[in-house]
């Protein structure tokens, strides 16, 4: 993978990230011009108090959530917010008085919000206020680049659906009728939806500062590098992106955690639609912390280096066999996957041209 197509969304996201101060302040600009309100939150202490203050409006309290992962603190019994599922509002079961989901990504030039495949599409006229976090990495500077953007992901070939992608760019008027079954005749008003973008840091300004960690924030959440990792297939503890991610916020780093979560086999280096540099990150980050830190980092990275490396080489059963008992005898899991994988999956470098050199 490396057509134009992947050179060209990987420029349009270094764009991004190299003037992402810039198109912050542009883009919070536009909202405002749009009639939509913006805090900027630093961290999720933050953003639980900006939430449970009622941001912007003082009294409320049925929310429902349509987020990867709600903060435990919002979802306490404790707090005076009540949690209704998408379900229940969609179906008219429940109400609300705010919709908090996230948005994909933020359009400089309009001012806007996109987001696709949520689940909550279809209630964003049933509350009177729509609150979208957006993780400030996520900004495209010209909306004509969307469209590249968004060619990237998957199509869900087996059920031949296409994404559904929704661009809010205003507050917008719901119609508010008393009956629920709108019957010719019905008296009807509007009501006006408002809308809300909480601009999220989230520990993105620390991996801006790193400058070989910066093209991590190039990621636009495809899922591919997850899909193919053969590690995070059997334990899903960190995709690559998160594994080389979490190394930035770790004070007391070891490369411990690296070298259990990857086997350094590259699949992800082939898959990113933006061209992250996956090996090269994970190798450089476990050199950076092996070259600080005690012997032990050494000798993981060590192992690390050489496990891949013998991996690829082993073209005969037997020997591989063997390698896999000694390398994986104490990851029963991973142990069993390599066991079971065929031999193209042990040809990820080209040997033939190693052997010829
Ligand atoms: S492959 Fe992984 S790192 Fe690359 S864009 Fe997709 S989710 Fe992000």
């Amino acid at each position: 993978m490396n057509s134009s197509i992947n050179k060209r969304a990987n420029f349009i996201r270094y764009s991004a990230i190299e003037n992402m101060d810039n198109n912050l302040l542009a883009f919070e600009n536009k909202l405002n011009m749009n009639g939509i309100d913006v805090k900027w939150i630093s961290n999720e202490e933050e953003l639980c108090s900006c939430i449970k203050s009622g941001f912007p409006k003082a009294h409320f309290n049925k929310v429902c959530f349509d987020l990867p992962e709600v903060p435990e603190e919002l979802t306490n019994t404790n707090n005076l917010i009540k949690s209704i599922s998408v379900e229940d509002l969609e179906n008219n079961i429940e109400s609300a008085d705010y919709l908090i989901t996230y948005a994909n990504f933020g359009l400089v030039d309009t001012g806007s919000v996109v987001i696709f495949n949520h689940n909550c599409k279809n209630c964003f006229n049933k509350v009177d206020h729509i609150i979208f976090i957006l993780d400030i990495n996520n900004l495209i500077a010209k909306s004509s680049d969307l469209g590249i953007i968004l060619s990237l992901y998957d199509r869900d070939i087996v059920y031949g659906n296409q994404h559904s992608v929704n661009i809010i760019s205003q507050p917008f008027n719901k119609i508010i009728c008393n009956n629920y079954q709108f019957e010719q005749g019905d008296a009807y008003s509007t009501q006006k939806v408002n809308i809300s973008v909480l601009l999220y840091d989230n520990g993105i300004t620390s991996i801006l500062d790193n400058v070989k960690l910066r093209e991590t924030l190039y990621c636009i959440n495809c899922g591919n590098c997850k899909k193919v990792c053969p590690v995070y297939k059997i334990n899903h503890k960190y995709s690559p992106i998160d594994l080389v991610k979490r190394n930035a916020f770790e004070r007391n780093r070891k490369t411990s955690d690296v070298y259990e979560n990857t086997t350094l086999c590259g699949n992800c280096d082939k898959v990113c639609p933006v061209l992250i540099p996956f090996t090269n990150l994970l190798v450089s980050e476990m050199e950076n912390v092996a070259n600080n830190d005690h012997e032990d980092n050494w000798r993981d990275f060590g192992k690390l280096a050489t496990k891949r490396l013998k991996l690829n080489k082993m073209n005969g059963r037997f020997r591989r066999y063997f390698f896999i008992r000694r390398m994986f005898n104490n990851n029963k899991k991973l142990l069993n996957y390599f066991m079971a994988q065929q031999d193209d999956f042990f040809n990820l470098t080209n040997t033939k041209a190693e052997e010829n050199a």
